[in-house]
């Protein structure tokens, strides 16, 4: 039997083409496709876990969904009861802390902590304190437009505007691309996969510093009188919804950047594209939480801004899985066409379903789960390969006294 799709030749009992991940029983179905990274979830769904973390679609989802939502109900319990310090604290926290959790989990850093989370988190939260600290100084802004009674403090400006919704997510954007741009640069960690990643946590890193440094006056402010939903909503949105907001949105750019196959695309039109997008959502979240802080009472306005801020959040969700799918459908395609071996073929057993996997595969024959989002493997299985590791990959650098092994290429090169 050959696959439709690649042509290339496919057991009878094969669900899937190992080579091009095509879903041999029931056709190509648009709209309805498998997501290549967890199959058993369609492309066009709002899964956050198996979109911001494809590497095994975060190895143990129900944790990472249970880290999220207890965090969140803490922060919402601290705020409602007043104890803001705490529920900025958590706000600004929680969210990075299970990210990184997650690189440790799937070893994505490849025994290069360090660079990963120096130029990832570091860097990028830097600047982004340094930034906001600049243009919140510079900016009379209030962290809330209502004075203690609920009433609006004077209506929309727009200088404020412009700072806020225009100014702030173009140079923001521009900071959150620095750093994973430089990671995903190198032969190390150039997958799809890892693009997206690292735009993420530059994109909460961001987040996390934005909301430590413009909540400055309530992180230490100590105990205030309660005013429930107005902190419960501040404390969904700065926690939870711009953390998530600006992670996908930098790691769908920085997706664009590494590109499908081997090797980083770089600066393509693609890519340029990513960023115009990341920045168009940034620019929409901003300008649609300024606008409707001023709908009429604060019961009104605050639903209005959390409702606005998740259906943004949810485009992007879509948008994010859609350029994944892509990429690893497609970039199998070209391999498949090519005849070249899969970037990630793998030999053993399906880390997913366990069953066997065929020869020099990219995609499981039985679930469909595509190779390329498994975890990392440790770099002691891969230390004999190392010697012809060399090929068109410059070697590591050999600053910060680092030993990546290109798990990736070493597989690839030793077969030509
Ligand atoms: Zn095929
Ligand atoms: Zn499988």
């Amino acid at each position: 039997m050959h696959c439709s799709r690649c042509q290339s030749p496919v057991p009878e009992v094969a669900h899937f083409c190992h080579h091009c991940g095509q879903d041999l029983v029931s056709g190509d179905e648009r709209g309805r496709r498998r997501f290549a990274v967890q199959p058993d979830e369609p492309v066009a769904s709002f899964a956050l876990i198996s979109s911001i973390m494809p590497r095994e679609a975060g190895r143990h989802p129900q944790t990472y969904r249970t880290a999220f939502t207890i965090t969140l109900v803490v922060a919402l319990v601290a705020a409602i009861f007043g104890a803001l310090p705490i529920a900025v604290l958590i706000a600004a926290f929680a969210i990075p802390i299970v990210y990184i959790t997650y690189l440790y989990d799937v070893n994505l850093w490849e025994d290069a902590p360090l660079a990963v989370t120096g130029l990832a988190f570091g860097l990028t939260g830097l600047v982004a304190a340094l930034f906001t600290a600049l243009w919140t100084g510079l900016l009379p802004l209030t962290t809330t437009l209502r004075g203690p009674n609920g009433d609006l403090l004077g209506g929309p400006q727009w200088g404020t505007f412009l700072i806020l919704a225009i100014l702030v997510p173009v140079v923001g954007e521009a900071i959150r691309q620095v750093g994973p741009v430089l990671l995903a640069s190198r032969p190390a960690f150039d997958d799809l996969m890892d693009g997206v990643t690292f735009g993420v946590v530059s994109g909460v890193a961001y987040a996390c510093f934005d909301t430590l440094v413009r909540h400055w006056a309530l992180l230490t402010g100590g105990l205030v009188a309660p005013q429930p939903a107005q902190f419960a909503s501040l404390v969904f949105l700065e926690g939870f919804v711009k953390p998530l907001v600006m992670g996908t949105a930098t790691g769908l750019a920085v997706a664009e950047f590494s590109g499908l196959g081997k090797g980083y695309d770089g600066f393509t039109p693609r890519y340029f594209g990513g960023v115009g997008l990341a920045v168009g959502t940034n620019v929409l979240y901003a300008t649609g939480i300024y606008l409707l802080g001023y709908v009429g009472s604060p019961n009104v306005a605050l639903p209005l801004q959390a409702m606005w801020g998740l259906l943004i959040l949810g485009g992007l969700i879509i948008r994010l899985r859609t350029v994944l799918q892509t990429g690893l459908m497609e970039g199998a395609l070209e391999a498949a066409a090519k005849a070249e071996q899969p970037v990630d073929a793998e030999q053993g057993f399906c880390v997913r379903c366990e069953m066997p996997l065929l020869p020099g595969s990219a995609f499981c024959s039985a679930c469909g789960v595509s190779m390329r989002a498994r975890a990392k493997a440790p770099v002691l299985a891969a230390t004999a390969a190392t010697p012809t590791a060399a090929g068109d990959a410059p070697p590591p650098e050999p600053d910060e006294g680092q030993t990546v092994v290109p798990v990736d290429e070493s597989d690839v090169e030793e077969e030509k």
